[in-house]
């Protein structure tokens, strides 16, 4: 088998013991005689399958009492539409804070809803930063308040969780979700895209609180009202039964790894190593991300040369080192190092990086 380090942000890597474990189980889960895939969702095996899930989740999260649980399809984007269509209620305006390119589809799929107050925007230095929140325009009447704390494509990172101010926090936590600790309890939904940090895409996951359900306009499609997954445990029509599993294998490997705060002292240590080397350069490498606001999930630099990028993704790739390609929109290169990047496939991308310059220098 091909030994590489994959950098993709999403489709991403998964912890190489789920997919060896999901293979040694593929024609027979547990003595069931069947593959996850071919059982029905409503059997007694699958429903241990999404129970554990569920509960795993809440422990590593550690999702205080008052809180649904959701395994929805759709993906995030879905997300854009479904949270202002469930959360409006009779209010007329949501709050929106504009980081980049994530937040602008939240704002743009909003908008087609209701008014959006963007209440702070950082595109005036191609969001380098997070506005400080004493700047932020917010209004005591909004529905919510969204932002994205990791801007996957940006790569730009919130330090901080913004205040309530009595208006529920509605956060887009698709690239860093589990990568850090979270007090759930401030939050009004949070919601997370599985292909990065939980397992295969399609599946989107939800902790929601619950006073905020029952809030959907009447003439919401069935099939986008939370309150009807959430009283049927996510089990309204067929759910993404395999990617449920999947995220149920991570999040039992992420309580073996020390659970969020043992993957959070890791992605630390795994960012610190490559924005080091970044910085260490010379001007060879650089980010324009400011230094407080630098992800941990997907670091986003370029060549000071860059007809230099084209060599540096060959050489890379020789190198076992792939998928460094930075998104369409921003260019450059981008290594998004989630939960399931070991730290070895780091310190390998830091040390090319190092060669590299050295002998283009
Ligand atoms: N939000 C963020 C922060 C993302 O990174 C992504 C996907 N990269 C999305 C939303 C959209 O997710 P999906 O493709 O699952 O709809």
């Amino acid at each position: 088998m091909a030994k590489v380090y994959n950098f993709s942000a999403g489709p991403a890597v998964l912890p190489h013991d789920v997919l060896a474990q999901a293979q040694s189980e593929m024609l027979d889960w547990h003595g069931s005689g069947m593959c996850v895939m071919e059982m029905s969702h409503r059997g007694k095996e699958f429903m241990e399958i999404i129970h554990d899930a569920e509960q795993d989740l809440r422990e590593l999260m550690h999702v205080p009492a008052g809180y649904k649980v959701l395994f929805l399809q759709g993906g995030a984007s879905m997300q854009f539409s479904m949270v202002p269509l469930n959360l409006l209620g009779d209010k007329q305006s949501v709050d929106i804070v504009n980081t980049g390119h994530w937040s602008k589809l939240a704002i743009k799929e909003a908008r087609r809803y209701c008014n959006v107050n963007v209440v702070a925007s950082s595109e005036d230095r191609n969001f380098a930063y997070v506005p400080a929140e004493e700047t932020w325009q917010r209004d005591p009447n909004a529905a919510y308040l969204h932002y994205t704390s990791n801007e996957t494509i940006g790569g730009l990172q919130f330090p901080f969780v913004p205040s309530e101010q009595g208006v529920p926090l509605v956060c887009d936590m698709s690239s860093d979700f589990l990568s850090r600790e979270v007090d759930v309890s401030k939050f009004g939904l949070i919601y997370a895209g599985a292909q990065k940090n939980i397992g295969p895409s399609g599946l989107v996951v939800l902790l929601v609180r619950e006073d905020l359900l029952g809030r959907a306009r009447a003439d919401l499609p069935t099939m986008l009202n939370y309150q009807v997954h959430a009283d049927a445990d996510s089990m309204y029509n067929t759910p993404a039964t395999y990617p449920i599993y999947i995220a149920g294998l991570v999040f039992k490997w992420l309580k073996q790894q020390g659970g969020v705060k043992g993957m959070a002292s890791r992605n630390a240590e795994k960012a610190g190593l490559l924005y080091h080397t970044i910085q260490a350069s010379e001007g060879f490498y650089t980010t324009h991300i400011d230094e407080p606001f630098r992800s941990r999930m997907n670091v986003v630099f370029r060549l000071k040369d860059e007809a230099l990028e084209e060599s540096f993704m060959m050489e890379a790739r020789k190198n076992g080192l792939i998928q460094l390609k930075g998104h369409r929109v921003v260019g450059g290169m981008r290594a998004s190092i989630y939960n399931a990047m070991p730290i070895e496939g780091v310190k390998a991308l830091a040390s090319f990086m190092q060669d590299f310059a050295r002998q283009n220098g």
